[in-house]
Order: C-alpha cells, then structure tokens, then sequence
C-alpha cells in the first residue's frame, strides 16, 4: 500500500493467474490449456511473417482476422471485435458496455477475473448463487439489472446452460446488455450465436486459447450488434490501437480457417474427458458434469488442497481454489490420454486403498 496509489488500487484484489513453472516432465493440468499445439498452418504463418513486415505497425483493425472469423460464423466484420485474449476483451466489455446505474449480475461461482473487472472499473455487482449442484438458475436473474454476464459453460464448474436458457435471460431482459462468455463453448456447448441477428444486446465472447491452442498468442473475439462492437472499438482505440501484433493476427487467421485440425483435436480431447471422468469415479470422485475442457472434481474424503499437494510433489499440477464453496475440489484440464494415465497413477497412490 502506497499513499500514490488510488483508492480504487488500494481495495483491487487483482486475479491471480495459475502458475506457469517450466519444469521438464511436468504433468500441467492447471490452466486449461490443450496439449496439442496449434495447427501447422498457423505455425507456418508465422514462420512466413517473420520478415520485414515486423518493421511495420500491424492492421489497427485486424481486418483480414476479422473477417475469417465473420465468416466462420456467417457475420459480418462490423459484428466481430478482435482483442488480445478473451481477457482483454473482456476487459474493455466490462469498461464499454457494463456499467450502468442498475447492477451487473453474474454467477457467485465463476471465473474470478470478473469481480476485479467490476471494482477496477466502479461497476456494482450482485453475485447471483448457483444452486447446490452448482447449477445457474435462472430464475434468480429475474430482477432488475443493467447487464449480466454469463460463462457458459461456467468455469471452473464445467457445467453448460442449454441456449433455451440463455435465450430466456435475453427475452426477459431485453433493455440489459448479456454477455455470454464462451472460452470453453467448443468442448460441447451450445453456441448463443445464432442468437446475435434477434437480439442488439447479446454480446458472444470466445477465445483462441483453449480450443485452437493458442493460449500464449493471446487471441480472443466478440461477436455482437454493430453498435456493441463499435463501443468496444472505441475503448480499445483510446487504450492501444494495436492489441494484436501481426504474428497472433497472421496466425489466428490462419487458424480460424483449419477446421479439420480444430476439429480432430477438441474430439480427442472430449474423448480423453470422458474417460477421465470415468477413471476419476472409479477413485470416489464426484465429477461435476463437464462441456469443458476440465474437470470440476471432489474426492468424497480427502481435502482439495492436500490432494493438489501431493499431485505436485509427484509432478502433477492441477489448480485447486482456497475459496469457501470449492476449496474441495480440483479442476483438472484435459492434457493427452498418457498425461490423464499419469494423473490417475498418482492419484492411486495419494489415496488410501
Ligand atoms: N473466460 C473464462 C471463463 C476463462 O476461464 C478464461 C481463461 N482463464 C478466459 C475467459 C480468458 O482466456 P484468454 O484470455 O486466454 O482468452
């Protein structure tokens, strides 16, 4: 604490990110990321870029990405912001668009860089409970709010909203902006959007990260009305016009278009998922239901936090939350088929027979 410091970093509880050792042989199943790399065209991409064209500014308006994207998803340009992360999007979404003199609601179990978005931008927020199987229920939405965000699926539970769901919040608020957060839509979630032509407020974002293995080139979009992309763009240009240098722009774009390599890898890592979770009850896991790529996972007697302990002394790393309702459980991301084995190897032999 500083007395240069303003009162709103003096109360900020900044998000802190899972750690990212670089030990060789380590099982990394903490932070979400995919264990197959991003598609050969896109590495190629970059490879080709690596010239003079570094010399240069990049696309202030990622124009090419842009539209790959647009036409991915049979939108226009003018309907797709592109930013670095899905964080950073949601950074400038949560500045652009949220706040308003009623509140922004939000899961009480969620991701937890939205709280710091809201204090760090004065936005109020009401955490809305998720129900004792930590399912969203939207019921308890049906109040008077400026915006909501909703992570579908929900992280870290796993747990997916069927777009009927999402569809009722946008009908029964029409005059509140709905952001639906989709890192994790590609693992078997239902997209919202097909939702975007009926309805101006609806705001869609996803990211690059998870599904097309780009967690280190910081890609992430929105998709929306013409009128919430440009406030978004209005924010951005007065924080950095350049969010995207050309390497993550040339790349992305390139990725967006290999579908095959997209497809081939989320299949294998939603079949990996389904066998985890087997192998995990078969240990008297509960296993919360997951459209992720992780598993949101309790062991019916062992604690969250000595169970992580000892995964890490055996060089397997998985994120546990010291926060009151799921400090007992472990969130596990879907590496490879021999990392899950070596995972359940470990766990074997932490547990008591
Ligand atoms: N939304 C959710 C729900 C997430 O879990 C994450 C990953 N931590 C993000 C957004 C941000 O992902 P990225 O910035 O890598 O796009």
């Amino acid at each position: 604490m500083s007395r240069y410091w303003s009162d709103i970093v003096s109360t900020l509880r900044p998000y802190v990110a899972g750690e990212q050792p670089r030990i060789p042989g380590l099982v990394k199943l903490n932070t979400n990321e995919n264990p197959y790399g991003p598609s050969p065209k896109a590495l190629e991409a970059i490879g080709q870029a690596a010239d003079d064209r570094l010399r240069l500014y990049p696309d202030p308006a990622a124009t090419e990405l842009r539209e790959a994207i647009a036409a991915r998803f049979g939108l226009t340009a003018e309907e797709v912001f592109v930013g670095n992360g899905s964080d950073e999007v949601l950074a400038h979404t949560f500045q652009a668009l949220l706040k308003h003199d009623l509140p922004l609601l939000y899961p009480d179990v969620t991701y937890s860089f939205y709280p710091t978005y809201s204090l760090l931008y004065g936005i109020e927020a009401v955490e809305i409970p998720v129900d004792d199987k930590f399912q969203i229920r939207l019921a308890d939405y049906d109040r008077p709010c400026g915006a909501i965000i909703i992570p579908n699926p929900n992280a870290p539970t796993g747990i997916g909203l069927p777009l009927a769901g999402i569809e009722a919040l946008l009908a029964a608020h029409p005059d509140a902006v709905v952001v639906v957060d989709e890192a994790y839509v590609d693992f078997g979630g239902e997209s919202a959007v097909p939702l975007i032509s009926a309805h101006p407020n609806l705001l869609v974002i996803q990211t690059l990260s998870k599904s097309r293995s780009f967690a280190g080139l910081r890609v992430g979009f929105a998709l929306g009305h013409r009128d919430l992309i440009e406030a978004l763009v209005r924010v951005k240009d007065s924080f950095n016009s350049y969010p995207l240098d050309c390497l993550a722009q040339l790349a992305a774009t390139a990725a967006i278009k290999d579908d095959a390599w997209f497809d081939a890898c989320r299949g294998k890592i939603i079949a990996t998922r389904e066998s985890l979770v087997r192998e995990l009850q078969a240990l008297d896991f509960e296993v919360l239901p997951s459209q992720a790529n992780f598993v949101f996972a309790r062991h019916q007697s062992q604690p969250g936090a000595a169970l992580q302990a000892a995964l890490r002394e055996r060089h397997v790393l998985v994120r546990q939350f010291a926060k009151p309702r799921i400090s007992d459980f472990l969130r596990i991301s879907i590496g490879t088929d021999e990392e899950c084995t070596r995972l359940i190897s470990a766990l074997k032999e932490i547990l008591p027979a």
